[in-house]
């Protein structure tokens, strides 16, 4: 439940402050920092810049510094406060506990307020946050329309004709990695609720991620298949929203407040066991509606029970037990712990487990495989030297001989796919949902010999 009385308390302790919009950065999360320094060597923009002011104690004094009336939120504050990749590593080494994403996040909403993001960062600010993200029915447009630029030989003649060099060099890699759209986005497709194959052990609610679904709608198949085979009667809500990470993370916290209301209507007007996420970013954000919502009266307590119900898919099926399918894969992989499932929701050994149960799965350790990818939301556009730098570490540490490399969050999946044309390398980047739904799917063949030819047929797409 929210205190009504902390904004008087906040100024009452900060009277200088120069934070003048709601959801300032809370004093009980930057006062608790004893500039220890534990954080530093977790911190990515550290390590790659040496800076203090790039450091997550660098960034928690600065943040304090505008409350104290030190600082204005001038470009000395910004540059900080936006380089960082609000991957939360700092968060897991921090023994104070200290809320350094929220912080960010609270501090760029002021940014965005004062200052509202103008040139290239405007620019994608107005595309992608503002006029594709939030609206399902864009997004399926935008999907349909990349499918047919993939299939109808307008790709073919743009990459011909150079016409792609326009495009900023991290927007041309990430054309030449996209996966060719199989599948149709499941949101508004697949209304009905559908039933479980077999024994039902729960009823659960799936949000199907604006990204996810227009350049993903074949894992969201998969979660689909592999729920319903551990015996879940499967929702997909028609009037669901994009979640409003991005928006948070970029500091417009009005759009993602509306976002987040549209869900909570949505989701808690049925009575589910769960709602499924399966993409990270967005569930650490469904997760922190409660934080995102608390000074709001109508919203905060259904808030709270949103982010109770919220699971991500991997940890729901290692709770409920997962059912491990019987059709075998041969495949050598590793698996990347994507920041917001690691990081801001704890969630590393269940990943680890299902791919585990697959029979035939050998899974290898990635180095460092919980140092962010640089993917970041939409930090690999907006930064995308760092994120390059961060990129090609990453895929340094690939291990030799992996078929594939495995993880939980989309715009991870989009990095490594651009790391691999980057680096000519040869693995598949995979969900962890696909291989589980793979190896389902591989149960269903009847005979040795069939299922011989489905492990040949899956170390073929992974390589
Ligand atoms: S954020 Fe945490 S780890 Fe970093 S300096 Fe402050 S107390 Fe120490
Ligand atoms: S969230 Fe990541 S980039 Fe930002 S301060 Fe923490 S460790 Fe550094």
């Amino acid at each position: 439940m929210s205190d009504p009385s902390h904004g008087n308390l906040e100024k009452y302790l900060y009277p200088k402050s120069n934070y003048k919009w709601e959801d300032a950065p809370d004093p009980a999360k930057f006062s608790e920092c004893v500039h220890c320094g534990m954080c530093l060597e977790a911190c990515p923009t550290y390590q790659q810049t040496g800076l203090e002011a790039h450091s997550p104690r660098g960034r928690v004094y600065l943040i304090k510094s505008v409350a104290e009336g030190k600082l204005t939120l001038n470009d000395f504050f910004a540059d900080p406060v936006n380089t960082c990749l609000d991957c939360r590593a700092c968060e897991t080494a921090c023994p104070a506990g200290v809320q350094v994403g929220a912080l960010v996040e609270e501090a760029r909403g002021q940014l965005y307020k004062e200052d509202p993001p103008a040139g290239l960062r405007g620019v994608l600010h107005k595309i992608f946050l503002r006029g594709l993200f939030p609206y399902a029915s864009r997004m399926r447009k935008l999907s349909l329309l990349t499918r047919w630029y993939q299939r109808s030989g307008v790709r073919f003649i743009a990459r011909k004709t150079g016409l792609l060099r326009i495009l900023p060099k991290h927007l041309q890699e990430m054309e030449q990695a996209l996966p060719n759209l199989t599948t149709k986005p499941v949101l508004g497709r697949i209304h009905e609720r559908l039933a479980p194959f077999g024994l039902k052990r729960a009823k659960v609610a799936m949000l199907t991620g604006c990204v996810m679904d227009a350049v993903f709608a074949d894992i969201n198949e998969a979660t689909v298949n592999v729920l319903r085979h551990n015996g879940c009667e499967v929702w997909i809500p028609p009037s669901q929203s994009c979640c409003g990470a991005l928006h948070v993370h970029a500091g417009d916290r009005d759009t993602a407040k509306q976002l987040a209301k549209q869900n909570i209507d949505t989701f808690l007007s049925d009575d589910i066991d769960a709602i499924i996420i399966n993409a990270a970013g967005c569930g650490s954000t469904l997760k922190e509606y409660g934080e995102l919502l608390k000074s709001d009266p109508e919203y905060a307590d259904k808030a709270h029970l949103f982010a109770e119900k919220t699971v991500d898919v991997s940890s729901f099926l290692d709770r409920l037990g997962l059912i491990p399918p019987k059709g075998r894969l041969e495949l050598t992989v590793t698996y990347h712990d994507a920041c917001h499932l690691a990081h801001a929701q704890g969630i590393r050994v269940e990943p680890r487990r299902l791919l585990e149960a697959v029979p035939g799965v050998q899974l290898v350790p990635l180095p460092d495989s919980d140092r962010c990818c640089g993917s970041a939301g939409i930090y690999n556009l907006t930064h995308p030297e760092m994120a390059g730098e961060l990129l090609d570490r990453k895929m340094n540490d690939i291990p030799d001989g992996c078929d594939a490399v495995v993880m939980g969050n989309p715009g991870c999946m989009m990095q490594f796919m651009v790391g691999v044309v980057r680096h000519n390398r040869n693995e598949q980047i995979m969900h962890t949902i696909q291989l589980l739904d793979l190896a389902y799917r591989g149960e269903e063949t009847s005979t040795e010999a069939e299922r011989a030819e489905h492990s040949k047929a899956s170390r073929s797409q992974a390589s």
